[in-house]
């Protein structure tokens, strides 16, 4: 670790000096490659979050792709029924490590205005781990922009070794998870309780 007064001393010579795991993390914050796919009207503010008058390029995350193979950051932009939640599931499966996840909107994190209805999934975190939550029906493209920039943050603080360090630097992690199949009833399972855990409620008398 470098003195903080040094590395000052020196910024104002016009030397930086950084460590390896910072300039790794400054590289792959700033290229994220989100996956071109959505599934409701949520979709419609991210691509106009893509779009000239936001212009996401602006923040380091500009090519999305048309394939799962070549993307890192899935956006689950609306609705996830539970016909489509297995096809989400194995698009993640897909991904190239290290992956993200961003849910975007009210019904990707919880089923939004349809969380009664027999067929909607109420969060695509009961499946796949979730990085970054927007909340809102739908969330602007600002809300986006600034779930990217959290997870640009998030990913800056990541570390190579120790129990704090990502998934995808687990060698015991999983970097797949189980496709639930379509029941007569419901998905079979209806979460993956490696990754979905509710928070216990204590009611008080
Ligand atoms: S959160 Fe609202 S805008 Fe987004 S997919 Fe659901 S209903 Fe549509």
């Amino acid at each position: 670790m470098i003195d903080e007064g040094l590395r000052n001393e020196l910024s104002k010579q016009g030397v930086v000096v950084t460590g390896f795991q910072d300039l790794y993390n400054w590289g792959r914050k700033n290229s994220l490659w989100p996956m071109q796919f959505g599934l409701a009207c949520c979709a419609i503010e991210m691509i106009a979050t893509a779009m000239a008058r936001f212009d996401l390029s602006r923040f380091g995350s500009e090519v999305f792709r048309n394939s799962p193979r070549q993307s890192d950051l899935m956006i689950v932009a609306g609705t996830v029924t539970k016909k489509m939640a297995p096809q989400v599931v194995r698009l993640y499966n897909q991904m190239s490590e290290p992956k993200y996840v961003i849910a975007m909107g009210a019904c990707a994190i919880s089923g939004g205005p349809f969380k009664q209805g027999y067929n909607v999934l109420k969060g695509i975190d009961r499946f796949i781990p979730v990085d970054v939550h927007i909340p809102g029906c739908p969330p602007r493209p600002e809300a986006l922009l600034h779930a990217l920039i959290t997870l640009q943050e998030k990913i800056s603080k990541e570390t190579f070794t120790g129990p704090g360090r990502p998934r995808h630097l687990d060698p015991n992690a999983p970097s797949e998870f189980p496709i639930p199949v379509c029941g007569p009833d419901d998905l079979t399972p209806p979460s993956n309780p490696e990754v979905w855990r509710p928070p216990t409620m204590v009611r008080e008398d």
